[in-house]
């Protein structure tokens, strides 16, 4: 694996594997890697020639500062999977490097309503800097396919709605979310659980399953009381939001209909940790 620390000489590699006709796939991450972000990797490898992935712990779209400080960094166990799952280039920016000009920006994006729900209403300003590490990345590398996992499922709709509204000719690909045998969706911010949280952060995904199971025959208002006691008697602290939403628009739905594509979406404390995770109702 070739590692790059700076844009030129990646931009100069980039551009004679796209000379000899190889197609670029990239794999955005913040490192701390695991199973979850292993799997992008393959799907780059099935689909190009050339899988890139990069390691940058985003200051931008970190809205509350001490949880950028509490970030887990992991930078050669990272580099070790990284090899092992067969990547062939990996980028390593400072933040100098992706961002010259400093970090406030003059840029805003125009989001919408996706930056108003969910985790844009509770993670203030997210949405803008994930833009900006992505729009910036995008431009940099101009890869032909981009992986991003289905956990940051509002991530995705927002980086879709990017790639559209600049006519960005970049084909992304949504990953389902790579689980521990208990259900716990992988995170990085799982590091940061002890053992015994990790064990009771998995109902979380039972209470998900429980709206899906339910969704066709109870009001989803009910489903969502009932989801949040699960959580909250588990021993979660705070709870944010459990949803059920349109899975194209993230509009919250009131009432189950077959024909709509549904998603539930939740995000909750547990040790001061923020978990997040979803599930496809249909
Ligand atoms: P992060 O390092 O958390 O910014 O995540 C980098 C990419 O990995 C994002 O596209 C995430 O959605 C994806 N990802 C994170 N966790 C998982 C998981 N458990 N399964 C699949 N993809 C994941």
């Amino acid at each position: 694996m070739i590692i790059f620390k700076e844009i030129t000489p990646l931009k100069e590699a980039i551009l004679q594997f796209k000379s000899n006709g190889e197609s670029i796939g990239f794999v955005p991450t913040m490192g701390a890697l695991h199973s979850g972000h292993i799997s992008l990797i393959k799907e780059s490898l099935k689909n190009d020639n050339i899988t890139l992935a990069s390691i940058f712990v985003n200051p931008a779209q970190f809205n509350d500062q001490k949880d950028f400080e509490k970030y887990p960094v992991a930078i050669e166990n990272d580099i070790f999977l990284l090899e092992q799952a067969k990547t062939d280039m990996l980028f390593l920016p400072s933040v100098n490097e992706i961002y010259p000009e400093g970090l406030s920006s003059p840029v805003k994006y125009g989001l919408g309503y996706l930056e108003t729900i969910l985790e844009g209403f509770y993670r203030p300003g997210h949405f803008q800097g994930v833009c900006r590490v992505v729009h910036r990345l995008l431009d940099i590398i101009k890869p032909d396919d981009l992986f991003l996992g289905q956990k940051d499922y509002q991530q995705c709709m927002v980086i879709r709605k990017l790639l559209t509204d600049f006519s960005i000719p970049t084909q992304l690909y949504i990953v389902p979310t790579e689980r521990e045998t208990s259900g716990l969706a992988m995170s990085s911010r799982n590091l940061r659980l002890s053992v015994e949280a990790k064990q009771k952060a998995s109902v979380i995904y039972d209470a998900l399953n429980f709206i899906k199971k339910h969704s066709a025959d109870t009001p989803f208002t009910v489903l969502k009381g009932h989801a949040l006691s699960m959580i909250t008697d588990a021993g979660f602290e705070k709870i944010d939001y459990i949803e059920i939403c349109d899975a194209t628009t993230l509009m919250p739905f009131e009432d189950y209909n077959k024909n709509n594509k549904t998603i539930a979406l939740a995000a909750a404390f547990i040790e001061g940790v923020r978990l997040i995770d979803n599930l496809l109702i249909n």
